[in-house]
């Protein structure tokens, strides 16, 4: 039986590379709801939409179509036609996300989207949100955490693996200014669902942290075997 897994955490945590490697391991689909968020960003920025202004909210989001395709084997979003999967990492974008994904109404067109590519299940999806509000059914639900510094550390490689020179400080305020938005807002906040794990991966490898999270998968598969009669 296929499942929903959900990961929810902290900025910059490995949520993504952990659910990259599910997927793979699991021949799933994985959905990036970050990407989403940041997407509506820069079509925010781009546009020079006041994101404040409801109304023009509402206007833009009538012309946003979003979707993924797999580009050199990786998911790449697309915005009204748009391959904007580099530009969406932006610090830019990066420093406005957490606002835009504060408001009701981008958090109820994303949220409806990403239930709609859940319904056939077989889905790994990363986010903040997605055990509590928009998978709260999924099988396995995984909170991931690691401590600041050593997830500043990581984007800052990562980053400049991509030739991007950013400042290690800088990074740092993001992370920490985007958790403290992310668990504060009204919507939706970032919280542990009371059925998730928690896994701080500060001291793990990606090895480690997929074994955890392929026991759960396991222990949730023969949960349900037991459940279904034969
Ligand atoms: O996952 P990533 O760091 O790319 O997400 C960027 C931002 O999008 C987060 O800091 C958060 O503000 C928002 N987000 C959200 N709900 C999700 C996924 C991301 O609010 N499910």
């Amino acid at each position: 039986m296929k499942l929903i897994i959900a990961i929810d955490g902290h900025a910059s945590c490995g949520k993504s590379t952990l659910a990259k490697a599910l997927a793979k391991t699991l021949h799933y689909v994985y959905l990036d709801t970050g990407a989403m968020y940041r997407a509506a960003t820069l079509y925010f920025l781009e546009n020079g939409i006041d994101y404040n202004d409801p109304r023009a909210v509402e206007e833009a989001l009538k012309n946003m179509e979003m979707h993924f395709e797999r580009v050199d084997d990786q998911n790449h979003l697309f915005l009204n036609g748009r391959d904007v999967e580099h530009p969406i990492r932006d610090l830019r974008v990066s420093e406005h996300v957490s606002q835009v994904a504060a408001i009701p109404a981008v958090r109820r067109a994303m949220v409806a989207l990403q239930q709609a590519m859940g319904r056939r299940r077989g889905l790994v999806a990363d986010g903040r949100d997605i055990g509590t509000v928009v998978f709260p059914d999924a099988e396995v639900k995984i909170f991931l955490t690691a401590d600041l510094d050593v997830r500043t550390s990581r984007r800052h490689l990562e980053l400049a693996a991509k030739g991007i020179d950013a400042d290690w400080d800088d990074i740092r305020r993001n992370l920490q200014a985007r958790d403290l938005l992310d668990s504060t807002r009204e919507d939706s906040p970032l919280k542990v669902a009371p059925d998730a794990v928690v896994i701080d991966n500060t001291l793990l490898s990606e090895e480690e942290q997929l074994e955890k999270a392929l026991a759960l998968v396991r222990a949730a598969q023969e949960r349900l075997a037991r459940q279904t009669p034969s």
